[in-house]
């Protein structure tokens, strides 16, 4: 570490929310805790509590356009250099065009440079998984994605992308 100097205690990484901070602690923290996050620009490893995560989520699900179904979703994006991309299910009148609010997260995403993500969050009413189809688009891109589903009565739960997704079909199968 070049110098003594102190980490500021709360860190703007994203203009949508504050980005918790703090050195690698010194006291072992419960991996449920936090995400560990390497800034390169910092040369410092950082610890972002996951209830940040979630909580974009759950904000980014007020912004859902769901007028057929009136099931709202947000999500949140955490990119590898700590930003939060956010997202919200966007339903048509034409039901077949509706786009689910994490691959609105991903669509965001990408256009904004990002392509290596850490986790997502999915916030719903009752806390659901993403579907088939965004955990196909998911995986395009972050195979090894941590994946948090909260409900808006404060429950969240853990999984894995590997997990919601066994025996995956990607690109790597498309080589010869
Ligand atoms: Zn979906």
């Amino acid at each position: 570490m070049a110098s003594a100097e102190p980490l500021p205690s709360s860190l703007s990484v994203s203009p949508h929310l504050q980005l918790k901070a703090q050195l690698f602690p010194a006291e072992p923290i419960p991996f449920q805790a936090g995400i560990y996050l390497g800034i390169p620009e910092l040369g410092k490893l950082l610890l972002m509590d996951s209830s940040d995560l979630v909580q974009s989520a759950l904000n980014a699900r007020t912004q859902a356009y769901a007028p057929y179904s009136r099931f709202q979703v947000g999500a949140a994006l955490l990119t590898k250099s700590g930003a939060i991309v956010p997202g919200a299910n966007l339903e048509n009148a034409s039901y077949g065009l509706t786009i689910c609010a994490e691959r609105a997260a991903v669509g965001n995403a990408i256009v904004a440079g990002h392509r290596d993500f850490l986790a997502i969050a999915v916030a719903s009413e009752t806390g659901v998984t993403p579907c088939g189809a965004c955990r196909q688009v998911l995986h395009e891109f972050a195979p090894n994605l941590t994946v948090y589903c909260a409900d808006t009565r404060g429950s969240v739960i853990k999984t894995s992308l590997e997990r919601l997704l066994p025996d995956s079909f990607g690109a790597r199968d498309l080589e010869g």
